[in-house]
């Protein structure tokens, strides 16, 4: 297995040279688009690594699963299925769907940027600092890492700049779908998606979710096998964006991509799988990673399909 991680690896090295490192998020423009680097966990605890696998970046759009666990955790499937649909957009991630001068819960995901800001506010604590210790607790729990800790550039680099999603939260509250204060609101957004992890922390990730929510060699259930279902559901038609089509042919697993470069990918019952490449396609997914991932899909039979 390692030896294959390698081969495919030195395969996909070219293609990193086609991606462009994200440039909206000051901070991110700083990556090294050459970077590529692959984690994966077994579910016998067996571990395989190649290329870049211990560098770390910021989760972005992958902390989006995390996000919608603990909104899950917190108020169960019926409150969050009413304030966040599960229907694919077909939208960019940063679009602002508003049809026909409505913006109603059912045109929300929970893996596009406007879902997820509104699972921010249905997240419990009595703070926002609190919410945001409950959600880095999940996070270390999930990784089985407690290093993983806020980038603090990355979060202060987007905070200055994310009028976008400013401008999302705004609609949000016009319309009735958030509760809060929106600076409040958008801060802890940005902070969880500044949190620092690497491909083994993904891959770690994903085999919770591969294991109907238990850490592999363990009894303990972090959380019930049905939000398991319910995330990797959406992970499989929403986690690349506007680009979940085309993954699901040519990889064919759930998956969650985030600007940073990292990819999670979950193999039901099997293994999660970590990938770290900064340059991104311009549907904002690791470029190489897809490539990575689809080589290591074909030569293992890994497609659900
Ligand atoms: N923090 C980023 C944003 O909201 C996350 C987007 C992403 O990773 N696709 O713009």
């Amino acid at each position: 297995m390692e030896s294959l991680l390698e081969e495919l690896l030195e395969e996909c090295r070219p293609c990193t040279r086609e991606g462009h490192v994200a440039t909206y998020i000051p901070e991110l423009a700083k990556g090294d688009p050459s970077q590529l680097g692959i984690y994966v966990l077994r579910s016998d605890g067996h571990h395989y690594q190649a290329g870049d696998w211990s560098a770390r970046f910021t989760i972005q759009s992958v902390v989006k699963p995390i996000l919608l666990l603990l909104a899950l955790m917190d108020n169960g499937e019926a409150c969050v299925r009413a304030r966040v649909g599960v229907e694919a957009t077909g939208k960019p991630f940063d679009a602002i769907n508003v049809t026909d001068q409505a913006l109603l819960s059912e045109h929300l995901n929970p893996m596009v940027n406007m879902g997820a800001i509104t699972m921010c506010t249905l997240i419990h604590g009595d703070s926002y600092e609190e919410k945001f210790q409950r959600l880095l607790e999940l996070t270390r729990t999930l990784t089985q890492d407690p290093e993983v800790c806020l980038d603090e550039a990355v979060y202060r680099s987007e905070k200055r700049t994310g009028n976008k999603n400013r401008a999302m939260a705004f609609l949000l509250k016009a319309y009735g779908l958030l509760d809060g204060e929106v600076e409040e609101v958008l801060d802890f957004y940005f902070r969880a998606c500044s949190l620092s992890v690497s491909c083994q922390d993904l891959a770690s990730m994903g085999m919770v979710l591969a294991n109907h929510g238990r850490l592999p060699h363990s009894e303990q259930s972090l959380f019930p096998a049905q939000y398991a279902n319910y995330v990797n559901a959406i992970l499989m038609t929403c986690g690349m964006y506007d680009g979940s089509g085309d993954f699901a042919i040519r990889v064919g697993i759930p998956a969650k991509s985030g600007v940073g470069g990292g990819i999670m990918a979950v193999v039901p019952t099997q293994m999660g799988i970590g990938i770290f490449s900064p340059g991104l396609d311009q549907k904002g997914n690791s470029l190489a990673g897809i490539q990575l991932l689809e080589r290591l899909s074909n030569r293992l039979y890994l497609s659900i399909f």
